[in-house]
């Protein structure tokens, strides 16, 4: 089977500059989507991704906007609607993780984690919901985690901002659902990126033996889930979260 094509769609990721929201960058330039990627610091590595996908003849570019901030936030989904006058599919990857142990969690990892992988999805989908609901269709993914529904020591901070996404996402598909705007999440396990290596180096054994497929998984096998709850495929789904974590158990 062929696989899911989004000509002519707007597509948003957050954060997608490496890793995960790379992948999915690339997935959907090559499905034929008009693709919005966001970075915060490092504009190198933006610029030569959106440089090659150019170069391959596919519609990307690459903005600076920090999810925290509700202001930049606002001043991307203004110049997407300037400029394309929609967005269809939103995916909420951008994310970070500061793990630590509670007495050794200070204000600052909290905060910054539930700023960036929660304040930082709710500010998104504000912004995005504006324009999905003038034209009555939408779809929003968001990025949570193994971690939120099987944490370890040191998550409490990540966890909880995870946790608190799969919970904002079940409430805003219910929300949602009456004006034609499908949110669900996609909720990695192990997944070969810069953010997992200390883990992986720290406790690769151990992790690859609670995994039952014997091996982490890779980012393009996150996006292909992520491709598919953004597809017409999925039409019928929403509220849900789609485990992407080789059956991972903790
Ligand atoms: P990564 O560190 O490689 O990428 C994270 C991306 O988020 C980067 O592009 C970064 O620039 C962006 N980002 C961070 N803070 C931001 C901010 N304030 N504003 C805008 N962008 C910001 O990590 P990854 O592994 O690709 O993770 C992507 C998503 O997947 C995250 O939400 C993460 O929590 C989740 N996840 C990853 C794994 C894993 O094993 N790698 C597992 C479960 C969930």
């Amino acid at each position: 089977m062929l696989p899911p094509t989004f000509g002519e769609k707007v597509i948003l990721v957050t954060g997608g500059s490496r890793g995960i929201g790379r992948a999915m960058v690339e997935t959907f330039a090559a499905g034929g989507a008009r693709v919005i990627f966001t970075h915060v610091q490092n504009s190198d590595a933006a610029t030569e991704l959106e440089g090659t996908l150019r170069s391959k003849g596919y519609t990307v570019s690459a903005a600076k906007a920090d999810v925290r901030l509700a202001a930049d936030v606002d001043a991307l989904v203004e110049g997407i609607e300037r400029e394309h006058g929609r967005l269809d599919v939103l995916v909420n990857n951008a994310g970070v993780a500061k793990d630590a142990l509670i007495m050794g969690m200070d204000e600052k990892a909290w905060s910054d984690v539930i700023a960036t992988n929660l304040t930082g999805a709710f500010h998104c989908i504000k912004a995005a919901t504006q324009m999905m609901m003038r034209r009555r269709q939408g779809v929003i993914i968001n990025v949570s985690s193994l971690v939120a529904t099987r944490p370890g020591r040191g998550h409490c901070n990540y966890a909880a901002s995870k946790g608190g996404l799969e919970a904002m996402t079940k409430a805003l598909a219910v929300e949602l659902a009456p004006r034609n705007i499908r949110v669900n999440c996609v909720a990695p396990g192990m997944i070969v990126t810069d953010m997992s290596k200390e883990v992986r180096d720290l406790a690769g054994d151990q992790i690859l033996a609670r995994i039952p497929l014997k091996r982490y998984g890779n980012p393009e096998e996150v996006a292909a889930a992520v491709r598919f709850l953004a597809s017409d495929d999925a039409a019928y789904i929403t509220g849900t979260t789609l485990h992407v974590d080789g059956g991972l158990i903790v």
